[in-house]
């Protein structure tokens, strides 16, 4: 029996593991891994990490000993490049190659890079690897003024972050508000005003033509001719699946690695997870999605290494994110984009606000600030399949909760 290999040791590859014990798989696992150090988890990178209240070891998503108790082979520092899928053999850089009896793919994203001339200056970083969260950090620490390019999670998150630290802070975005691709105007508005309140201020509609050095970054120069003047500059415009080893494979690629509702390749022997993989949800009324979340990567993992020990079933969970900026917890409950209605419920001067997002007259998601019971409420809601009508949703008097838990 040669088991189950996994490319990727992050978040999806760890818990696939995890997940393939707790279900009685006996038989191998191995886990490859191109970082450096134990399987880790990103959120706290740009939150508690970043502010100095957690450290590395506490971003662990198990001790060591973990590892040997449950079997789980981690190759660190190693990277797969590439499959022979015919004899079902993963090659590795080190020229060793693995026998699999499974394969899963959770490779990951990378951090898009901002094609513009200076963006490889000093002062200029990414955030998506605990390394480049140090080199940020260090950085951080002797900064005076702060320019942010892209006003998505990382940006805001790290901006709420400066804020905090009192550092002069701009964030540039090139769409007119934030968060563009992942809530409704009404959350985007809510955000940027508490954002701005925080002293954050916000260029939109501003694209980026480039860092001006000479060695070391000292502004972003926008396309109107402007300069913001910033001796470091965060870059976060989103990121792009790592599917290079499937592609090479002949294996479906489209925007990302393309697997069925079980996660499934069109190859037997090959999975894929997390946010490297594509497939049809029944959040998006069948529609094909990426979703880049911790959620996404956990429940995928568990579904394949359900699959794998022999009770198929398609991947069905709610999607739900989160994001921690300074005083705002944003929480999100299933796939709200597109959507053709919003309400909202509550108010954010008393104890925070809920939007509800329909699509074709259902709910689709529900995005909540400061709202957690809502959030919880909108989870059973959509795994249940029910929904509110929009005016019972805005209506406080409306006992959201014993519909969802009806
Ligand atoms: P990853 O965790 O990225 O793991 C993939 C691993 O595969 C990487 O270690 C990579 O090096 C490795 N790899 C890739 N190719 C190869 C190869 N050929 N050989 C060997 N190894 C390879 N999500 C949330 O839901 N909430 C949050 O608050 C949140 N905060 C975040 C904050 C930050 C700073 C970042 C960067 C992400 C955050 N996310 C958050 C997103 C979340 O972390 C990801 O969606 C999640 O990590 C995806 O898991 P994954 O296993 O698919 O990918
Ligand atoms: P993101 O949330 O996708 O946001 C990227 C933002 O940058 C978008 O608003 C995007 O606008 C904008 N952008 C793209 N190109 C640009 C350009 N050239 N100039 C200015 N703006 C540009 O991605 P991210 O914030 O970089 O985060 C990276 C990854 O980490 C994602 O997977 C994200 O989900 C994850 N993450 C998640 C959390 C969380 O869930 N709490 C926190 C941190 C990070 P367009 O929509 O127009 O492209």
């Amino acid at each position: 029996m040669n088991g189950i290999v996994v490319v990727g040791a992050g978040q999806a590859g760890f818990q696939l593991g995890a997940s393939l014990r707790e279900s009685g798989y006996a038989g191998p696992v191995t886990l490859v891994g191109e970082e450096p150090g134990l399987p880790y988890g990103r959120p706290p990178l740009s939150k508690a990490y970043m502010l100095g209240k957690t450290d590395a070891p506490g971003l662990s998503l198990r001790p060591e000993a973990y590892f040997a108790e449950h079997r789980l082979i981690v190759r660190a520092g190693e990277r797969a490049v590439a499959i022979d899928r015919a004899a079902r053999r993963l090659r590795l850089a080190s020229g060793e190659a693995l026998a699999y009896d499974h394969l899963v793919l959770a490779t990951g994203s990378r951090n898009r890079p901002l094609p513009v001339p200076g963006a490889g200056l000093a002062g200029v970083y990414q955030l998506r690897t605990l390394a480049e969260a140090d080199a940020l950090k260090a950085a951080l620490a002797g900064a005076r003024a702060v320019a942010v390019v892209g006003a998505g999670f990382i940006g805001l998150e790290f901006a709420a972050i400066c804020a905090q630290k009192g550092i002069s802070i701009t964030v540039i975005e090139g769409l007119d508000r934030p968060l563009g691709r992942s809530v409704s105007s009404t959350m985007a508005a809510l955000i940027e005003a508490s954002h701005v309140a925080s002293g954050t201020r916000f260029l939109f509609g501003s694209a980026v033509a480039g860092l001006v050095g000479p060695d070391r970054v000292r502004a972003v120069a926008l396309a109107d001719g402007r300069e913001v003047a910033a001796d470091l500059v965060l870059v976060g415009i989103g990121v792009l699946p790592n599917d290079d080893l499937a592609k090479a494979a002949a294996l479906r690629v489209e925007n990302g690695i393309a697997v069925d509702a079980m996660l499934a390749t069109a190859d037997p022997a090959i999975s894929a997870i997390g946010d490297c993989a594509s497939f049809p949800s029944v959040h998006a009324d069948g529609a094909r999605v990426r979703i880049e979340s911790v959620q996404n990567a956990v429940d995928g993992a568990r579904c394949v290494a359900t699959r794998l020990t022999g009770r198929p079933a398609a991947f069905t969970a709610v999607p739900w994110f989160w994001s921690d900026q300074g005083p705002l917890k944003l929480q999100i409950a299933g796939l709200c984009q597109p959507h053709d209605l919003a309400v909202r419920r509550g108010d954010p001067e008393q104890g925070g606000v809920s939007v509800f997002c329909y699509r074709g007259g259902r709910l689709a998601g529900v995005e909540s600030l400061n709202r957690p019971a809502d959030h919880m409420i909108a989870r059973r809601l959509l795994q249940a399949g029910r929904s509110p009508m929009p005016d019972q949703a805005a209506d406080p008097g409306f006992d959201i909760k014993a519909l969802a838990l009806s």
